[in-house]
């Protein structure tokens, strides 16, 4: 007969909007098929109580981490014992998690997307060369990854050049890649010669699911491998046009998969099913 334990572990994100945050579906989904007494909740937070809910956090013992999302992900640094080195460099923290008493930062967007990239399309970075869109938050964790992992060259496409150019100097600053930044104005062109397109800008997300980045996309070539980080819907018009010309294409629903399933093992030490949750959250999407 086993003793009864009646203290869930808890998790869940910290945020201000949160309400409509999907993750915890497929945390909860996965806790449920390892048959783990774990909880994933959304918490709303505001800027101004961030401190009280990492400080309220560090009292519970059986509150065992929490994503951190908008406006907390830079915020929330000032509060933890540590950070990742490549979070660190990123320069901000989704996710943070117990090691002893300490609470350390974590972000595994960028992760997440590496793992897509490299698992499921068999994709080493090493060597190649990027061109990403956008520079924000989701640009950031994703090129620090690449050019951690051995990316080339990487190209930051952005419409505010402030962005960009910070982007691109802490790129050439903190990893061994080389980056550029071009100013998005028009359709941009590919250069011939790029391995991998990603778009990182938030055109395309439900629900303005018709919107597509504005590129020349007869310059896509089919030994290129296109990503977007949109999660919802999955196939976006970025990759469906990129597919019809004949490139291998990655969805963002794997990325946030990923990403989330990195978090679920630092917490609970354990591999998560990325099936189960990939199965969740699609549904809870529809698709
Ligand atoms: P940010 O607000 O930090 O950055 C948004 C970026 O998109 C900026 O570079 C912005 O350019 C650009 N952008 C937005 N609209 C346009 C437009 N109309 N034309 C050109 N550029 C545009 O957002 P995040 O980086 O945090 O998130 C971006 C997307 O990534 C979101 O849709 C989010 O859902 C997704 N995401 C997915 C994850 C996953 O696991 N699949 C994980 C994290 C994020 P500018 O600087 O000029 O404003």
């Amino acid at each position: 007969m086993s003793e009864a334990n009646y203290m869930a572990n808890i998790v869940g994100v910290f945020g201000d909007p949160v309400a409509e945050n999907p993750t915890g579906v497929m945390q909860n989904a996965a806790f449920q098929a390892l048959g783990l007494n774990w909880l994933y909740l959304n918490f709303e937070v505001t800027a101004a109580n961030l401190a009280a809910a990492v400080q309220g956090m560090r009292a519970m013992n059986n509150f065992r981490g929490v994503n951190c999302t908008i406006p907390h992900k830079v915020a929330v640094i000032q509060h933890l014992d540590a950070i990742a080195a490549s979070a660190q460099v990123i320069g901000a923290v989704n996710t943070v998690r117990r090691e002893g008493d300490r609470l350390v930062g974590e972000n595994t967007d960028g992760k997440g997307f590496m793992t897509a990239l490299t698992v499921d399309a068999g994709i080493d970075p090493a060597g190649k060369s990027a061109v990403v869109l956008g520079a924000g938050g989701a640009a950031r964790a994703i090129t620090v990854e690449l050019a951690l992992a051995g990316a080339r060259a990487i190209t930051v496409v952005n419409r505010s050049e402030e962005r960009g150019e910070t982007l691109v100097r802490l790129l050439n600053a903190q990893t061994p890649a080389q980056a550029t930044f071009v100013r998005w104005q028009g359709a941009y062109r590919v250069p011939a010669g790029v391995d991998l397109l990603i778009n990182a800008t938030s055109i395309g997300l439900f629900p303005d699911v018709d919107a597509a980045p504005e590129i020349d996309y007869g310059s896509i070539t089919p030994g290129m491998v296109v990503c977007d980080v949109i999660p919802n819907p999955p196939r976006t018009p970025f990759l469906r046009q990129a597919a019809a010309r004949g490139a291998r294409t990655i969805d963002g629903l794997g990325m946030l998969v990923y990403q989330g399933a990195i978090a679920f093992k630092m917490w609970t030490g354990q591999e998560a099913s990325t099936e189960v949750m990939h199965r969740a959250l699609a549904a809870e999407f529809g698709v």
